[in-house]
């Protein structure tokens, strides 16, 4: 357990994130931990690199909305502080407090108060003489060594209230360290790839490593360290789980078509403004933007709620049923008062306040003067097979 959140033993994977704020600054940091459980995470990481940040802690954590995990680094002292500050969790690096009688010390005050460690091995803080004794170089045996080694000097004062990470910031480095890891241990980890950048390669490269390990069934925690505001980091790793369904969609997810030659409006544009808008809302619906009518009902039909562009207005369905046709550019606004109204009275109560016939004709004409004016392979497709034939007969 990190406060009341429970990690590893079937749990549902939880999402963590870290404040970028000071942590002596305890309202600013009490404002980002507000805003990254509104993001997502479940639990939120402070640094404590100084007597001041450990008394920041001690005003945070009661306030806090969500458990509270001190980072410390080379000093041993600034993990006894957190813990008098009443922190839920404390993260080691093993690669920068090394003396034995400090890591044991630690350990037997976090055994005595019930508080969790992580051990948090990283590729580039390395404890030097593994880096030395694995070829000078990052691998994921030296990384693995370094937490059982870790784990070697809390058993000593028994202890063994422990999650483990092993990242690196290059993905098969860390996901094959992480497998080794699951093979030796039954602590809970906690996935990440470090330093992985800002968006979109940060993402694509935290995505990598923490879903495929995910998919393997290794992994009770995640985070993502993005060179980004944190709360984009909170927001990614809840999507990962939701997109996984490995937890309870929270928030909308958006669907939208890639468009096509029979795209009326510009799809990028209005699914961007629409994820602007949904944001961080509590919607758990999805919610499809649909380039054309022609083809867009039909392809999200299982959404619980879209809009399909046609002839400069919007045709809104819901759970493939035409509902209402809208001016083209209310498409946004009425999709959030529908995805509003469905959430609190069902998607029934909103085909009531309709009349579905109308708006499944209109529908429907609109669909038929595109047919018309576009023919049925706007995409040239079929006139490209023809001539592909024609060449190679
Ligand atoms: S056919 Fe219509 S819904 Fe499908 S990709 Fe093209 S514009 Fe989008």
């Amino acid at each position: 357990m990190v406060g009341d959140v429970p990690i590893g033993g079937g749990a549902p994977i939880s999402v963590q994130s870290m404040t970028v704020t000071r942590t002596a600054d305890h309202e600013a940091t009490l404002q980002q931990i507000y805003d990254l459980a509104m993001a997502g995470a479940d639990i939120v990481r402070c640094t404590c690199n100084e007597i001041e940040a450990a008394e920041g802690l001690a005003r945070i954590v009661p306030r806090s909305p969500v458990p509270i995990v001190a980072d410390i680094h080379h000093q041993y002292r600034m993990a006894l502080a957190a813990l008098e500050a009443g922190v839920h969790c404390l993260r080691l690096n093993p690669g920068n407090i090394r003396k034995p009688e400090h890591i044991r010390l630690v350990a037997a005050e976090a055994r005595d108060r019930g508080v969790p460690i992580r051990i948090g091995v990283n590729g580039g803080s390395l404890h030097p003489d593994l880096y030395e004794k694995h070829g000078g170089r990052v691998t994921p045996e030296a990384m693995v060594e370094s937490a059982l080694a870790e784990i070697g000097y809390f058993a000593e004062v028994g202890f063994d209230l422990i999650k483990i990470s092993v990242k690196a910031s290059s993905v098969p480095i860390m996901i094959e360290a992480y497998r080794q890891l699951a093979e030796v241990t039954d602590h809970p980890l906690h996935l990440g790839v470090t330093e992985a950048g800002p968006p979109p390669a940060g993402l694509l490269k935290s995505t990598a490593g923490i879903a495929t390990l995910l998919a393997e069934g290794i992994g009770d925690t995640i985070r993502y360290s993005l060179t980004a505001d944190p709360v984009e980091e909170a927001r990614a790793g809840r999507q990962l789980l939701e997109a996984l369904g490995l937890r309870e969609r929270k928030n909308v997810d958006l669907i939208a078509c890639p468009s096509c030659g029979r795209a009326e409006i510009d799809v990028v544009a209005v699914a961007e403004e629409a994820m602007a808008v949904f944001a961080d809302r509590e919607i758990p619906l999805q919610v499809a933007i649909m380039g054309c009518v022609v083809n867009g009902p039909g392809e999200a039909r299982d959404a619980d709620l879209g809009i399909a562009a046609g002839r400069r207005r919007g045709h809104l369905f819901v759970k493939g049923q035409n509902a209402a046709v809208v001016d083209e550019d209310e498409m946004v606004d009425v999709l959030v008062e529908w995805a509003e109204f469905i959430h609190e009275h069902g998607a029934d109560a909103a085909l009531a306040r309709v009349d579905t016939d109308r708006a499944a004709r209109e529908a429907e004409r609109d669909r038929r003067v595109l047919l018309a004016e576009q023919g049925d392979d706007v995409n040239d497709g079929g006139a490209r097979i023809e001539r592909i034939r024609s060449r190679i007969a």
